[in-house]
């Protein structure tokens, strides 16, 4: 790794989406480097024994030859796998994660990013290691970091009393205190559940006046009339998931009023996935339409003050409040964006107005996954938005394939471009020596270099002058 370079690309974040978008650069040969721990969300910030609220057919990273699927990893290493029916393990998927990283892209650098700012014509990032590096471009692919949110009424309360569900990977260390999980969506159904077979005295505390659970795959050929009426795509049957599934092209493009509508930021809302009802229903308690107004530490616990839907208050005591309250992305919780940064990009509702290419109007810094949620719908949120992400923003990058298949330079960029063409290897456009080129006016010819490459090996100099 050279490290004193202007690089093409840095991906922040290690987890699907940038290894994701890693694998396609490295696949086209893009000059990259990716930071942060391989699969870090799944591997501490998801509950042990989980299991994926996606189908199998929903849950793989993407490449370009997509041959690297979780279904192939499956039968590589000998494990069940369905496309649909059959609930895949967190532990699997985070396995599966990890083998993609070391095969396709086994260059992740396990270092945080803390600064990164715009310079006059690239970018700075600076590591925890120390290190700065420069590049011409961001893919910002931090996902689920940084994004938790807990209700105001609890967000007072002392880290002993109120955790996040985000906080916990270890659920075995609630055995046999008393907890309220708050919230109805799948993490806090799931992570009832599982306080619940750890042994923990666990109830949960909902919102809405009912649950709502994803319906069970149906097996066997549906009717063509069926089949129109509700089209089956990988996030759900009906049209809109259809929708959100196959085209954030389209969504992309519509007005913003449209994209900001509840119909279309609530899709995919809280709902248990349909194989976790009967781990849940009639197991624990669960409190339907109830909010909590107030919440009070009081001898080392916490008392909650709630309203129902009927306007009845009710207390009640708890050792421990988690909140399965979601996530909610803002610029500005970024800890790593700089001042003079933050302050160029565009927003709506605090996230990062995008270009069909997920660019902001900072040129060449991209923002991914939840990020990108509001331009191209829900789908971003979960991991099938991974491989239309990762298409979009490596083809956007190879867009200029002579800038970025190659170490850039100042000096390269005065030199006169010179033809791609092919005689049996690939032939990169000539690079100059830049110690050289720099030292020559632009439109002065300058001593050049030819540089074959050959397909997975080194560069081989052809010819000099
Ligand atoms: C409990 C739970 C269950 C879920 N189940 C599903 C499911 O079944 N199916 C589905 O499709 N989706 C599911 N999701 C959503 C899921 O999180 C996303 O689909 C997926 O993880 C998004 O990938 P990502 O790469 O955008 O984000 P993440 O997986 O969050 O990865 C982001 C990475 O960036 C790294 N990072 C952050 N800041 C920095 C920095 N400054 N420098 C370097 N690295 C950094 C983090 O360490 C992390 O590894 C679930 C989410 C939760 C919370």
């Amino acid at each position: 790794m050279d490290h004193s370079r202007t690089h093409a690309v840095a991906v922040i974040g290690a987890g699907p989406y940038g290894l994701s978008i890693a694998a396609h650069l490295r696949a086209h040969g893009v000059d990259f480097r990716i930071f942060g721990t391989p699969m870090h969300s799944w591997q501490a910030h998801m509950p042990a024994g989980m299991f994926l609220k996606s189908e199998g057919c929903a849950s793989s990273l993407s490449e370009p030859t997509g041959y690297y699927t979780l279904k192939q990893y499956c039968a590589d290493e000998g494990l069940t796998y369905g496309e649909h029916g059959i609930p895949v393990p967190g532990a699997v998927f985070t396995q599966y994660g990890l083998s993609f990283q070391k095969r396709l892209v086994p260059t992740v650098e396990d270092t945080m990013v803390t600064a990164l700012d715009k310079m006059s014509d690239s970018f700075e990032l600076r590591l925890a290691s120390g290190e700065k590096v420069r590049t011409k471009m961001v893919v910002v692919a931090t996902g689920l970091s940084n994004t938790a949110h807990i209700p105001r009424a609890l967000a007072h309360l002392p880290p002993e009393l109120l955790s996040h569900s985000s906080s916990h990977h270890d659920l075995g260390r609630f055995k046999g205190r008393d907890v309220t999980v708050i919230g109805g969506g799948q993490s806090a159904l799931e992570a009832a559940a599982l306080l619940h077979e750890v042994g923990a005295d666990v109830r949960v505390l909902v919102r809405r006046p009912e649950l709502s659970w994803n319906s069970t795959p149906i097996p066997g050929r549906r009717s063509l009339y069926d089949r129109t009426r509700r089209p089956m795509s990988n996030l759900g049957i009906g049209r809109g998931a259809w929708l959100y599934c196959n085209a954030p092209n389209v969504l992309c493009h519509l007005p913003e009023r449209v994209r900001l509508a509840a119909r279309v930021r609530q899709a995919f809302g809280p709902a248990g996935a349909w194989w976790l009802k009967e781990r849940v229903l009639d197991r624990l308690p669960i409190m339907l339409g109830q909010f909590v107004q107030a919440a009070e530490a009081r001898d080392g616990r916490v008392l909650l003050q709630l309203q129902g839907w009927n306007s009845e208050r009710c207390h009640l005591m708890t050792d421990h409040v988690i909140a399965a309250t979601g996530y909610r992305f803002a610029l500005t919780s970024l800890p790593f964006l700089g001042e003079r940064l933050l302050p160029q990009l565009r927003s709506v509702r605090q996230t990062p107005i995008l270009s069909s290419n997920f660019e902001s109007c900072v040129p060449g810094l991209y923002f991914t996954g939840l990020a990108s949620a509001i331009q191209f719908g829900p789908a971003m949120r979960f991991l099938h938005g991974a491989d239309y992400t990762a298409r979009r923003i490596s083809h956007h990058i190879l867009g200029d394939r002579t800038r970025f298949r190659t170490p850039l330079s100042d000096g390269f960029k005065r030199l006169p471009r010179c033809k791609e063409f092919v005689t049996g290897e690939v032939v990169r456009p000539v690079i100059a020596d830049y110690a050289d080129a720099n030292a020559h006016e632009p439109g002065q010819s300058a001593p050049v270099r030819v540089v074959l490459v050959q397909p997975s090996s080194d560069d081989l100099i052809l010819s000099n002058g």
